[in-house]
Order: C-alpha cells, then structure tokens, then sequence
C-alpha cells in the first residue's frame, strides 16, 4: 500500500536551521511585541516584495479584518466580492458590519468577472475586495479604473499569492491594500500568520495600533484595538522559510508541469488557463470536470482517489454564499459560474516535495474514473 497523500503538506526548513534562528529568544527571553525577529522579517519582506510598508499580524484573516474595520467605511455598507473563496473572505466582511455583496466570477481563471462589477456598484457600496485566487491576478487594470471612477476603496484577498507577481510587480503592490495569508497550508508560512501591505503610510500605522489594542504608547490608547500580533516563533520561522522559497516554487512547478502533461487536453477536464505577464507560485492545481465529457463527476472522482488514500479537496465547495450561517440571505444562483465551478471543481494535492511518480499515479486513477462514451 502506498503512504496516505494529503492534499498539501507544510515545507519546512531543516530543524538545525530553525533552531539557530530562535537560539537568541532564550537569552533575550523577547518573545512577542515588535521583538528582533518580527522587525528583521518586517524589513525581509519589504525587501522580497518591493513594497513599502508591511504589517504583520498573528494570521490571515485577522489581517484582513483589521484592515477592513481601519478603513472606516460606513457601517453597514456594502463591499463588493466573490463567494469563491475560503470562508475568511466572507466572514471578515460581515464580521466589520458590512455587507458582501457578490460578483460572479471568470470560467477561465476563478477570479472576480471585472465586467459585472459595475452593475452592482450602488451609492451605498464602499469597497471592492477581490480573491487573487489560487494564485491567480484579477484584472487589476480594469478593478482600478472601476473604483477610481466611483471612488471606492480596494483590498485584495492576496492569501494565495504570495510570490506571485504580474508584470514585475508583487501582488502586495496593487489595491489600496492586500492581505497575504502565512498559514501552514500556503506556499510561504509563519505556522500561522499574515500580513497587509499597503502604500499608505498612515494606514499602515493605524494598522499597527489597532493590531496592539489601539495602543500608541504608555498612556496613549487612540484606537479601539483588538490583539492580532505575530509573535518572535512565527517570525523566525518566516526568516527560514523565506530563504528556501524561489526552491520550493521552482519544486512546486515540476510537480504542476506534470499534471498539466497528463491532463491537459482531455476531453472533460479543463484546466486553469495560464495568464499572460503572471509569474506563478503554483499554489494549487485545481481541475474542472464535466461529466457529460469526462464520464465521471467531481465526487466520484474524489471518492475514487480517497480510496487509493489520496486527499483531494473540494476547494472550493460549497460558495460561502451558500453557508449554513447565511441561509436565507444571499442566492448562490446570482451567481451561475461560481455555482457551477464549485460544483465541478476539485484541487489535486501539491506541495514542492510530492514526487513525480505520485503525481503520476494520481493521474493514472484519475484517468481510470474517465467512462467511454457510447
Ligand atoms: C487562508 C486564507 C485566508 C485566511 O488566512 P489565515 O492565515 O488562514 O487566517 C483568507 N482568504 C483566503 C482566500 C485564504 O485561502
């Protein structure tokens, strides 16, 4: 029996490598707050993603969240995003008070459908926050152009994109802002983590106060902050495995490259479409499967691999538009891409050591769930 293949696996760096750089955390005994590790990391990143300012936050969502509520967009306005997307996207939103109100997306690439967005801009919304979605860039030209002309804010959910960049240029670099996710699951991780980046100096000082309590100094409390801090563990992890990131990448192509040869062009199976001036950090490899071609359906393909002990992921399904916590508020049908996507789509494992031989396999099975058509 071969081993169980989960749908991702964490990179590490070497145990050695790890330990060095916490050594010095048992003699300062400065564990968190702004210590050595956050302020050299901090400064890393800005170098890595050609950005000026970084704020780090204990993960993903809750960067997210604190830069939606430091944005102070009216209270119950509405924000403009998709439903194909983790739950945090969706959640951070309503958790501000604010209204999602969704776009569908592109059948090609899964981000948001640039040229819906208009049609759902009102005079109460106040933000567009789109998904750069399994790593893939949203029309960033036309998203701009959209909130320029009705003067709206944008934050990108950049959770998946890190290391990716769009002619040149990191995500970090466009929207008014974007959060990257560092969680043990992504390409790049902290353990658990996250960051914002924006250009706005201000924004990014407030950020760090809201994320610290709203605290600006022994008796200044200016904000109504929350905790959301990274601490000195999740820093040095980030030190170490920034180091080793161009590799794993460069590992995560071959693997992606090798799927891509066994299943691009099979009748019933449709794969992202490469996008032109993206350079990619292969995040994911979703795959699409219509059954009326391919002779299977999504689930029976994922029972068949999970069979095989092989962790495929309906990621993702259901659209946070059709959650249980929201029933009865939105209408997934609004959204008929999005729906059928998610109902069709499935994400193979990747990480930068699965090896060749079992992308191989997996596609092996795969193919054997393919039916004849009479
Ligand atoms: C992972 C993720 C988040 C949340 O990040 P955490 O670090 O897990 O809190 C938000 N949005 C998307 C699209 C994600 O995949």
């Amino acid at each position: 029996m071969d081993k169980k293949i989960m749908v991702t696996r964490s990179s590490m760096p070497d145990f050695e490598e790890y330990c060095n750089e916490i050594r010095e955390l048992w003699d300062s005994r400065w564990l968190t707050n702004n210590g050595t590790k956050h302020r050299l990391f901090e400064r890393q990143l800005k170098n890595y993603l050609h950005t000026p300012n970084v704020t780090l936050f204990a993960n993903g969502h809750l960067a997210l969240e604190t830069v939606i509520e430091a944005m102070d967009f009216p209270p119950g306005s509405e924000v403009i995003t998709t439903p194909f997307t983790f739950a945090s996207t969706t959640h951070a939103i309503v958790r501000c008070g604010l209204k999602p109100v969704f776009c569908d997306i592109k059948s090609d690439d899964y981000t948001i459908d640039e040229r819906l967005i208009e049609g759902l801009i009102n005079d109460k919304t106040s933000a567009i926050i789109p998904v750069h979605v399994y790593g893939n860039v949203c029309n960033i030209e036309a998203i701009q152009q959209i909130a320029e002309k009705h003067s709206l804010k944008v934050i990108y959910d950049a959770a998946h994109s890190f290391g990716v960049t769009y002619k040149g240029e990191s995500t970090a670099n466009f929207g008014d802002a974007a959060m990257f996710s560092f969680h043990a699951t992504k390409v790049f991780h902290t353990i658990e983590g996250g960051a914002v980046c924006c250009r706005d100096e201000e924004l990014a000082k407030k950020l760090g106060y809201i994320k610290n309590f709203g605290i600006d100094g022994p008796e200044s409390t200016p904000y109504i902050g929350g905790n959301a801090k990274m601490n000195e563990f999740q820093a040095a992890m980030g030190i170490c495995n920034l180091r080793h990131l161009q590799e794993d990448i460069a590992m995560r192509k071959s693997v992606v490259d090798r799927y891509r040869m066994h299943l691009t062009g099979v009748e019933g199976i449709s794969l992202c479409s490469e996008q032109a001036g993206v350079a990619h950090n292969y995040a994911y490899f979703p795959v699409v499967f219509h059954p009326a071609q391919f002779g299977a359906d999504r689930d029976e393909v994922f029972h068949t691999l999970a069979e095989h002990e092989i962790m495929a992921r309906k990621y993702f399904y259901p659209l946070t538009s059709a959650f249980e916590c929201y029933r009865g508020t939105f209408d997934p049908g609004r959204t008929p891409v999005a729906l059928e996507v998610s109902e069709k789509i499935l994400t193979l494992p990747l990480y930068s050591d699965l090896s060749l031989h079992d992308v191989d396999r997996i596609c092996d099975i795969i193919l054997s769930c393919k039916k004849q058509q009479k």
